[in-house]
């Protein structure tokens, strides 16, 4: 029921056409968070360096042909807070995503880094600005290391080591035949899901950057990988702007504050508390959802 993550999307129909030389690498690394239809402003500009406030002005949005999705939305997202979207599929949690990352401007409104319309920002300095950790982990066929230091190429092999154990990824990198050396095939086939997630958190890790964008998986990972990337998530979040699509109940306890979405606008938020304890939708799913996770 859910639907693939649309970078995702976009980066399997370009595959055919790249080669998985560091160049090619490196601009579908960019794909992942990078618009392909909207054009930078002519006159853009870096954005202002600031705590990684994230806030929704009356935003609107529509896909093309299609009906409202987000319905004049406005919310912050706190600096160095974690923020859980949680609510029936179909409300929007991805589109607000999609929308932080630039892969579509609102309709009406604006989406707000540190106060400046992202509109305005280079697509550099947005990227720099954002890491995103989605459903589907991209790898191409060349080694550990090279799949981890597009995050950041100028990375030192100590920096990636040090993201790695960050993210609960060092310790079974270093049992693989030929440690971060050992050449990953089309896409991991020999990982695990929950290995490959470790992967694509010691990318977000080794981004270092202010604003963190979590699309849990919902697929079933055994329960211990689940405890180490549950851990893992927890120490990059730390002190860095989350929003998280969150299907599980950690997630949800974790969170500082909870938004309820649904058909594109949020009908509660607060801490889990306020949301028990108004006794709503929030309360529904919870019982329903998060009473047996
Ligand atoms: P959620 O993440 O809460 O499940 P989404 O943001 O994915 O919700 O979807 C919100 C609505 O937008 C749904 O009705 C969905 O069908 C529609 N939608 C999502 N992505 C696209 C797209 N790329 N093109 C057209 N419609 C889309
Ligand atoms: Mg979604």
């Amino acid at each position: 029921f859910l639907m693939a993550y649309e970078p995702a999307k976009r980066l399997s129909r370009m595959r055919v056409s790249i080669e998985a030389g560091m160049v090619g690498v490196r601009m579908m690394y960019q794909l992942l968070d990078m618009p392909l239809t909207l054009v930078e402003a002519p006159d853009a500009r870096e954005l202002t360096v600031g705590p990684g406030e994230v806030t929704l002005e009356n935003v609107s949005f529509e896909y093309v042909g299609g009906a409202s999705v987000i319905d004049d939305m406005s919310l912050t997202f706190e600096a160095g807070k974690t923020t859980a979207l949680v609510g029936p599929s179909g409300g929007g949690k991805s589109t607000i995503l999609n929308l932080l990352l630039r892969l579509y401007d609102p309709v009406s409104g604006a989406v707000r880094i540190d106060g400046s319309d992202i509109r305005d920002a280079t697509f550099t300095s947005l990227r720099q600005k954002i890491a995103f950790v989605g459903q589907d982990t991209f790898l191409f066929s060349n080694t550990v290391m090279a799949n981890l230091r597009v995050a950041r190429p100028d990375a030192s092999d100590e920096d990636v080591y040090e993201a790695a154990r960050v993210a609960y990824a060092h310790d079974f990198i270093e049992k693989l035949s030929k440690g971060y050396m050992t050449p990953i095939g089309e896409n991991g086939a020999f990982l695990s899901g929950g290995q490959r997630q470790r992967l694509s958190i010691t990318r977000a890790v080794l981004r270092r950057a202010p604003i963190l964008l979590l699309d849990e998986a919902t697929s079933a990972l055994d329960s211990q990988s689940e405890a180490y990337i549950r851990d893992a998530l927890e120490q990059v979040s730390e002190g860095v702007t989350t929003i998280v699509i969150a299907h599980r109940l950690a997630t949800v306890m974790n969170a500082d504050k909870i938004c309820y979405l649904e058909a594109g606008r949020v009908t509660e938020q607060g801490t889990l508390q306020e949301l028990l304890a108004m006794n709503g939708a929030f309360k529904r799913l919870y019982d329903v959802q998060f009473r047996n996770a």
